[in-house]
């Protein structure tokens, strides 16, 4: 079961050629969503052949340009191009009457239906929920009112020994309640999944930090992830403009990620004033030893056990 992330954009707040502004594409089990939409998103998605079409959902975690400037756009082109399914959009409240105002000042009408809905910006809330993963928001600390996101796994399968279970002769509901880890009645013997099935792998997860501070609602729900993305748009040595910007430093987000017991941290939303990142490497290696700073077009399997694969 697939868990990929691919980083479209990965500067913070001007575009320039080596990186773009915000914009991540997620493929959890066969399922696609869009994590921010920067400016350039479009192109972003063409050039890493991440189909646009059939994303399910959108997430925009503040109304900050360089996270939702690219979303009209997108939107106009999956309509040009004949989308039909419909498309929901998570986001701040802002967003849909912007949105429309936009929609009635181009005059564009859309192919497809749009569901808007909005986070919380007090608790985190569930917002996709599926059998076996679910997307959560959670507030952060920004300027204005923001979101990061986490993704999980959960309700894994067990495996099933087949052999074992033809050889008895196991019935079909009797294997789907083993292989959902539940002990089951059949006739008149209880059956445990320990003695059918092996136990199911651990479920992965992995965090969005959006741009913050460093907080506590970002550390209880980084707690324990396997990747961590986090905002890390300054040096230590401006950490005084990170402080008035509301944004990290490298050294406060691996510092987050050593707290909360993350497994890999991946620095993001960096400054172009950086021309050379290995000082933001450094200066969070004295704290957490997996590090990588994300770069646009890269691409993330998330595995189990913090062992994110660059690929
Ligand atoms: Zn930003």
């Amino acid at each position: 079961m697939n868990f990929d992330v691919v980083f479209l954009g990965t500067g913070a707040a001007v575009p320039v050629p080596s990186r773009g502004t915000t914009s991540q594409f997620l493929d959890i089990h066969g399922h696609t969503y869009l994590i921010d939409a920067g400016e350039g998103v479009q192109l972003a998605l063409r050039k890493n052949k991440c189909k646009f079409q059939k994303l399910k959902g959108v997430f925009i975690s503040h109304m900050h340009g360089d996270h939702v400037l690219g979303l009209p756009g997108l939107l106009s082109t999956m309509s040009l191009l004949g989308r039909k399914e419909p498309l929901t959009i998570y986001g701040p409240a802002d967003l849909k009457v912007w949105m429309e105002q936009t929609w009635r000042a181009i005059q564009a009408h859309l192919s497809f239906e749009l569901t808007w809905l909005s986070w919380d910006p007090k608790a985190p809330k569930e917002m996709w929920v599926e059998e076996r993963y679910r997307l959560i928001s959670f507030p952060v600390k920004h300027r204005i009112p923001t979101c990061g996101l986490k993704v999980e796994e959960k309700s894994l399968p067990w495996g099933l020994n087949g052999v074992k279970a033809g050889v008895a002769k196991l019935p079909y509901h009797v294997r789907q309640a083993l292989k959902r880890g539940e002990e089951v009645k059949w006739e008149d013997k209880v059956l445990h999944p320990d003695d059918w099935c092996t136990p199911p792998r651990k479920a992965r997860s992995y965090v969005f930090s959006s741009d913050t501070r460093p907080c506590q609602s970002l550390q209880e729900m980084a707690a324990g992830a396997d990747v961590l993305y986090h905002d890390a748009t300054f040096a230590n040595l401006d950490e005084d403009r990170a402080k008035s910007t509301y944004h990290s430093t490298a050294k406060q987000a691996a510092r987050l990620a050593h707290q909360a017991g993350v497994g890999h941290l991946v620095l993001g939303h960096i400054s172009m004033r950086y021309k050379d990142v290995g000082l933001l490497v450094e200066e969070a290696k004295a704290f957490h030893p997996k590090v990588t700073v994300a770069e646009d077009d890269m691409r993330m399997t998330i595995e189990g056990g913090g062992l994110g694969n660059r690929v």
